[in-house]
This record gives structure tokens, C-alpha cells and sequence, in this order.
């Protein structure tokens, strides 16, 4: 009790704010100083422009506080409020990082925060970012300085209007006087800008680039010239933040354009996998140029009774196969297998079966090679070759989930061997998403939906509840639907709905192979 008393009580000693640059969009994009800070975060105060999948970075016990400012529309805290919560946290003896996009001495108004961390005498550190513009004119195919155009480069302000008696801006000078100008904050000032320099003597015909969200899924950008760009632009709908590129450097980009030439940018995905086995699907899909929502509905969970794999634990010694035919199988089953007091040498003379290429990975991690791994990566492939090795009187282990396909212990059962099947893990829905994953498909415009099991297909339609086939028509109607082999496939198809792509191996690889060979060919 006493400790627990010690620790409320104010240790006097201060916190340290640490300003962060978050980068311009892309997560992967912050400094590792920066995501190493995040990590140790008591307190985060996080901005607009910063992403929010950083936040994922932060202990979850920490505090978040969203100061978000947008050009606009009402800011959630004024600017001496959150210098004031960085005072009162760090008083407070936390560790607090003030998390803002770009850089935060770029137009960030970092430099004022700090003055005033200065003033309360807090320690801190500033941690730089890479600032959306040159983000903005690297990822829309444009080296801001190249040595064959420019060899001077400026960061200017587009907020302050332009036409107003007393601007900080020199005008004359900047016009002609510097290559590669890019103005933050610019969009709504555009015409007034473009006139401006124009006026003050820069050639009218000089290539502009205006890139909204740059390095991120849903970038977007337009080209033109100083006497065009307003209008392209105001075409275009394009709104803040965007940021304004000016110079002979944006020709480079018909060469250069890597980023929006991916072959799946600007495609929204939906992977309804679970999260733990999500990440390879995801990140290939990424570097594809996909944006990826990940809408898990299915979460895996421990069975609720140990006690029939514990029982088989008890007389591993007597089987001559164990089979695995997921990855969750193999994780639960060594999970468990560790809190008994056993290890991979428990599993004896036993040889161990498995249904596809990354559960026999998965095994490799415990120290195990898979004896045989089938032809085809399905329930039925990895029966047919045990069958032909010859079961008949051999004594079968399946770990598996709950409920599964009975396929491959009927089909041994019949071949004559002696098969014990036990729950691992449990397949459950989650539960309190249905109305968002409907908004989702709604609102959200996703254009390819990937299911890589039947449950993923079960559980997405039960949490969908549409009232009937009309309505689940109308919910999926232009999205094209994706399984990763053939049984998911047909599980859609039971459902009424068409599978669109669906690759002959049972693989995310080729799953990924073929959402891509699908939008080569529908391009
Ligand atoms: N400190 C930030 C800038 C903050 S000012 C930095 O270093 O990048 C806000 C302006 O930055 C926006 O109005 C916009 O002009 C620009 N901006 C920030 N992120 C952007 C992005 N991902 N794409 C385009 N412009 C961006």
C-alpha cells in the first residue's frame, strides 16, 4: 500500500517534451528516433497532419490528446492550450512527445512551443521530420533540385494573403530570384499567389505541381503552369493540405513519376483477416500502391477447455502423426505444449503433417521441419498424400480450431487410421463493428474485398446482416471480390455473390499475384 501511495504522489521531478516531426503522411516515414520516443511516451498530444497509425506505437496506457488544427474548421485547441498541456504533463513528471506533421520546425509553430517550455525551465528535444514538401515533390515524381534546372530551393508560407498592404513575403525578390518554390498552406490563396509572381516578372509558362496528401495511399496531384494552375486545380476540387511546387524541376516528372505509377495506387482493399495474420497480405498490397483498410472479423481466441489437448499432450509418445493445417494451430498448440512444461522434443517419433507452405514456416520457428508438406494446400491435398503413404492403423493428432472442415479427418478415419482431433483455438466474430464495416462499404469506395478462409467469408456476411440478396447486391456492387483458393471461393459463390479473382494455389503470394494480374488486364 505504501507504494502504491508513493507512486500518485508528485515526484518533483519535471518531464521532458520531446518535439516530434511525425513525417509527411507515410507512417514509415518518421525518424526511428522519433517512433523509439512514441514508444516511451507517457502523454501524446498529436496533430492533424500526423498520422494516426503512429499512435499505434504508443503504449496503451499512455494519455492521447488530439490538438488537432485545420485550416478552417475549429480548431480543438488554441495554441496557448497546448502549450499549456505540455507545461502541466511535463510538470507533472511525464514524458510527453508532441507529435506534429513534417517537420516541427517548418511551419509547425514548434519553435513557439518551445520557447515557452524554455520559459518553465522543462527540459526537451527536438526530433526534425522530413517536411511534406519535399515529400510532396519526391513522391509526385519531382527531385526539387536537380542540377541541370535549379540550385536553390524555398519553403514559403501560402497562408498569408498576398494581396494585403504589408506582407513578409518579398515578392520581387523570390519571384525570380529562387529555382524550386514551394508554398505550404497555398491552396486557398492559389489565384493570388500565381499572380504575384507572375507579376513580379516569373515566366508564366513555368511547370507548377500541386500535390494533395502526398505519400500517402490517397494522394493526388495536377500539373500545369503559373498561368493554369489556378484553374487545373480549382477543377480538380483539390483541398488543403496541399502544397505547391514552382520550378522547371516539375517537367522531370513525366520521366520520374514513381509513386501514382504503382500498379495498384489509388485501389482501396479490404482484408478481413484476422490482425496477427494480416501483415504479410497488408504489406504487399502497400507496396503495390493499395490503400489497405483492415477490417479483421474474425479474432482468434483459446478454446474454452485445454483439457482434450492436454489429455493428447499426456500421450504425445504414442502418435505417429501430428498435422497441422494453420498457423494458429501451430502457435496455440506449442502455446500450450510450453505451459505444460514440454517443448518441441515432447513431440517424439511423431511426424508432423502440414496443410500449406506457412505453416511450415510457422513450424521452423519452433524447431521443427515439416515431414511432409502436400502438392496442394488445401484439407483434401494434405489427405490424399497421407493416404498414399499408406494410414491404415497409424494413430492421427489434429490440433485445429473448433469448428473446421471435417474433411481430412473423415477422409483418414476412412483410409483406416485412428484420429484424435482437439480444439487449439476458436474462431469468434467480433462483436460492435457490423454498423461500420456497412458504412465502410458504403462511404468508403473499396474497390477489391479479399477473403483468405471460409469463416473470414461467414463472418463478414453475418456482420454485414444484409436484409436480403437485393440488399447485399447493392452493398457489393462494383467491388470486386477475391478469395485465396478454391473452398473460399465456393463459399462465396454459396452466398450468392461472385468471385471476381481466385488464384489455383492456396497462397497469399498468389493471391496478391493475381489481384494485380486482375487490374494489369482491367486497366
Ligand atoms: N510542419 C509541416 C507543415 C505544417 S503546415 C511540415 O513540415 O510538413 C500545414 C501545411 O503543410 C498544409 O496546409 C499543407 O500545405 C502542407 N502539408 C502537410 N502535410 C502534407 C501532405 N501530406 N501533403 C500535402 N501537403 C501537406
Amino acid at each position: 500500500m505504501a507504494d502504491s501511495i508513493m507512486k500518485q504522489m508528485p515526484t518533483g521531478k519535471k518531464g521532458k517534451v520531446y518535439l516530434v516531426g511525425a513525417g509527411p503522411g507515410d507512417p514509415t516515414l518518421i525518424t526511428l528516433k522519433g517512433l523509439n520516443l512514441l514508444g516511451k511516451a507517457d502523454v501524446v498530444v498529436y496533430d492533424y497532419l500526423a498520422s494516426k497509425k503512429l499512435l499505434d506505437h504508443v503504449p496503451k496506457t499512455a494519455k492521447f490528446i488530439y490538438a488537432g488544427k485545420r485550416g478552417g474548421v475549429k480548431h480543438t485547441h488554441t495554441q496557448s492550450e497546448i502549450n499549456q498541456l505540455l507545461v502541466d504533463h511535463a510538470l507533472a513528471g511525464k514524458n510527453v512527445v508532441r507529435l506534429k506533421g513534417g517537420d516541427p520546425f517548418i511551419f509547425g509553430r514548434g519553435g513557439e512551443e518551445i520557447e515557452v517550455l524554455v520559459e518553465h525551465d522543462i527540459p526537451f528535444e527536438v526530433v526534425p521530420g522530413v517536411t511534406s514538401a519535399t515529400a510532396a515533390a519526391t513522391y509526385a515524381g519531382v527531385p526539387i533540385t536537380h542540377r541541370g534546372y535549379t540550385s536553390s530551393v524555398a519553403f514559403v508560407t501560402g497562408h498569408e494573403d498576398p494581396t494585403k498592404p504589408n506582407t513578409n513575403i518579398a515578392w520581387d525578390k523570390i519571384a525570380t530570384g529562387i529555382g524550386t518554390l514551394v508554398f505550404y498552406m497555398g491552396i486557398k490563396n492559389l489565384p493570388n499567389i500565381v499572380q504575384k509572381l507572375m507579376a513580379n516578372g516569373r515566366d508564366p509558362k513555368t511547370p507548377v505541381a500541386v500535390v494533395r496528401w502526398a505519400s500517402t495511399p490517397i494522394q493526388q496531384s495536377v500539373v500545369g503552369t503559373l498561368d493554369t494552375i489556378a484553374e487545373v486545380v480549382r477543377t480538380a476540387e483539390i483541398k488543403p493540405p496541399a502544397l505547391v511546387v514552382v520550378g522547371e524541376v516539375v517537367k522531370l516528372r513525366d520521366k520520374i513519376n514513381w509513386f501514382e505509377k504503382r500498379p495498384l495506387f489509388g485501389k482501396r482493399i479490404m482484408v478481413t483477416r484476422t490482425r496477427e495474420q494480416a501483415s504479410d497480405l497488408v504489406a504487399s498490397l502497400e507496396e503495390l500502391g493499395a490503400e489497405v483498410l483492415e477490417r479483421p472479423v474474425i479474432s482468434i481466441q483459446a478454446p474454452d477447455s485445454w483439457e482434450p489437448l492436454d489429455l493428447a499432450l499426456a500421450d504425445l509418445a504414442d502418435y505417429d502423426w501430428v498435422l497441422f493445417t494453420s498457423l494458429n494451430a501451430v502457435k496455440n498448440f506449442f502455446f500450450r505444449l510450453r505451459e505444460k512444461g514440454g517443448d518441441s522434443r515432447t513431440l517424439g517419433r511423431a511426424r508432423i503433417g502440414v496443410v500449406g507452405r506457412a505453416t511450415a514456416e510457422a513450424l521452423l520457428d519452433y524447431g521443427i521441419v515439416a515431414d511432409l508438406v502436400p502438392e496442394e494446400f488445401t484439407g483434401e491435398g494434405l489427405a490424399a498424400s497421407l493416404v498414399a503413404q499408406g494410414i491404415r492403423g497409424k494413430k492421427v493428432l489434429i490440433p485445429r480450431a473448433l469448428k473446421a472442415r471435417e474433411i481430412l479427418p473423415r477422409s483418414l478415419e476412412e483410409a483406416g487410421a485412428a484420429v484424435t482431433v482437439v480444439p487449439v483455438y476458436q474462431n469468434v466474430r467480433p462483436v460492435g463493428y457490423e454498423e461500420q464495416l456497412r458504412q465502410d462499404l458504403r462511404d468508403e469506395e473499396v474497390d477489391v474485398i479479399t477473403f483468405t478462409s471460409s469463416s473470414t467469408v461467414s463472418n463478414f456476411l453475418h456482420m454485414l446482416n444484409a436484409r436480403d440478396a437485393d440488399e447485399l447486391h447493392a452493398l457489393t456492387k462494383d467491388i470486386v471480390i477475391a478469395a485465396i483458393g478454391p473452398i473460399t471461393g465456393k463459399t462465396i459463390r454459396d452466398n450468392g455473390l461472385q468471385v471476381h479473382i481466385q488464384p489455383a494455389s492456396h497462397t497469399i503470394p498468389a493471391l496478391v499475384d493475381s489481384i494485380l494480374a486482375h487490374f494489369s488486364t482491367n486497366r
